[in-house]
């Protein structure tokens, strides 16, 4: 089977979606990579879906790439007295390194990190930044803080502290321990939250290898201070724009993304646009016009994939809002202006010989008018350097890994299979053409673009482009 769109979907699975039922229920309206959100959730729970999903995998005969979305080190305050405290502008309230169920003039904040790095002016966002304090003082273990935007601080709130760097790494002893059982599970790929500089990434890629693929969520404005590195160092990239949105001001989020896109569509590196996109959905089986635009918007900015959280995870109508996104997605996608838009968004060209051997493919099948264009891939770069281009034309990777297989699925335009390695020229032709019918892609008379490295087996090798009838 195969998709009729290029960009993909990401769905969280939670309580709603669960079931093995539900699973394939998604998966049939759109659903091409699943996320397992590791803030919620018990390691049982997760590796049962994990199985249900392998196990549907079998069933379609399709892959399915799995992330694990790692917590990392979100900040909470601890219970307070009564399990909420009112507050108002002008108060003044204060933090405590040690203590539990404090007042106004104790509220726990059990993070010796904060104390470390605030200076007084700061700020400190509240429950998403519904309330907002000042850091008018401080010692080593207490924060005095003026209220600028009062409200309710209860217990467990998150804190985001946008200003401030603080000596965290991405990865809490929560984390490690997740990040090794999702590993040992097999998960495709896993995304770090709350990443500030590369440093992080370096510190992740010495847990995870090449065990799974690296997605950085942007969700920290000093994570955009250093974006091109930490673009560099990751395989992946969401626009995590629940934390982002509190970080940075609502109004500097949609040129964020946009940036962002952009920048992981010069360097190769799928992009994810997340959070929020159709959240009235989560309790209405209909979305409201300004969601239906936003997935539009990020469609037309050409994210490689769109992702849904609590409408999927938790909410009432999972199946419906990932048909729903599917829909826009097709119908953004075949509108009169996209091509121009996303034409619009084409960073320059890399002069390097694989880059112009993908963007000749590109080039190529679009002008023929081929039916498919078939990439033979191992690690799945050449792929992605061909998904760049964001051609017309499907993209058909054949990879002998099915790891890659699976991960290609958050890839834009691109429809990936596991197959055995060729061994002769004409091999990799017959094979080409074979897997392109197989899959749907290609008719009797039409034609194909093929594009492989040779030698056969060695990546960064691809300096080969065929045209082929079917
Ligand atoms: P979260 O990440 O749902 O894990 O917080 C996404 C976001 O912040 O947008
Ligand atoms: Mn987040």
């Amino acid at each position: 089977m195969r998709r009729d769109r290029h960009a993909k979907i990401v769905a969280t699975v939670g309580p709603a979606s669960a079931s093995p039922e539900m699973l394939r229920a998604l998966f049939l309206a759109g659903v091409d990579t699943f996320r397992l959100n590791f803030s919620h959730g018990l390691q049982e729970d997760h590796a049962r879906v994990h199985a249900a999903i392998r196990a549907l995998e079998r069933e379609v005969g399709r892959p399915i790439a799995i992330l694990q979305d790692l917590q990392g080190p979100k900040i909470r305050v601890g219970t307070v007295a009564g399990g909420r405290l009112d507050v108002a502008p002008g108060e003044t309230v204060r933090f405590v390194l040690e203590g539990s169920e404090g007042g106004k003039d104790a509220i726990p904040l059990h993070h010796p990190e904060i104390f470390a790095a605030v200076v007084p002016g700061q700020e400190l966002l509240i429950d998403d930044g519904r309330v907002r304090v000042r850091v008018a003082g401080l010692t080593a273990d207490s924060i005095e803080a003026e209220v600028v935007i009062g409200g309710v601080i209860s217990n467990r709130k998150g804190v985001n502290l946008p200003g401030t760097l603080l000596d965290l790494s991405p990865l809490t002893a929560k984390d490690r321990a997740d990040l090794a059982f999702g590993l040992d599970l097999g998960v495709d790929w896993v995304a770090l939250s709350f990443v500030q500089k590369p440093a992080d990434l370096i510190e992740a890629r010495g847990l995870i290898g090449d065990r799974a693929g690296i997605m950085t969520k942007i969700e920290k404005p000093q994570a955009l201070e250093r974006i091109d590195d930490i673009i560099r160092l990751s395989d992946a990239v969401m626009v995590a724009r629940g934390d982002l949105g509190v970080e940075i001001p609502h109004e500097d989020v949609p040129g964020r993304q946009k940036e962002l896109i952009r920048a992981c569509r010069l360097a190769v590196k799928p992009v994810v646009v997340a959070t929020q996109m159709l959240d009235s959905m989560v309790s209405a089986p209909t979305p409201t016009r300004a969601e239906a635009s936003d997935v539009a918007t990020a469609i037309y900015d050409g994210a490689d994939a769109v992702m849904l959280s609590a409408e999927s995870a938790t909410g009432r109508f999972p199946v419906e809002t990932v048909s729903m996104m599917d829909r826009i997605i097709r119908r953004t996608e075949a509108h009169k202006l996209y091509r121009s838009l996303i034409a619009a968004s084409e960073p320059g060209e890399e002069e390097t010989p694989p880059h112009a051997v993908a963007t000749a493919t590109a080039d190529l099948a679009d002008a023929v008018g081929a039916s498919a264009i078939v990439a033979y891939t191992l690690s799945g770069t050449t792929a992605a350097r061909i998904a760049r281009k964001r051609p017309c034309v499907p993209i058909l990777a054949l990879t002998p890994d099915i790891g890659t297989s699976r991960r290609l699925s958050l890839l834009w335009g691109t429809h990936s299979v596991r197959a055995d390695e060729v061994g002769t020229y004409e091999e990799m032709v017959t094979n080409a053409v074979a897997h392109a019918v197989e899959e749907g892609f290609a008719a009797p008379a039409g034609l194909v673009v093929i594009t492989a490295g040779i030698p056969f087996a060695v990546a960064g090798t691809t300096n080969n482009i065929r045209i082929a009838a079917v």
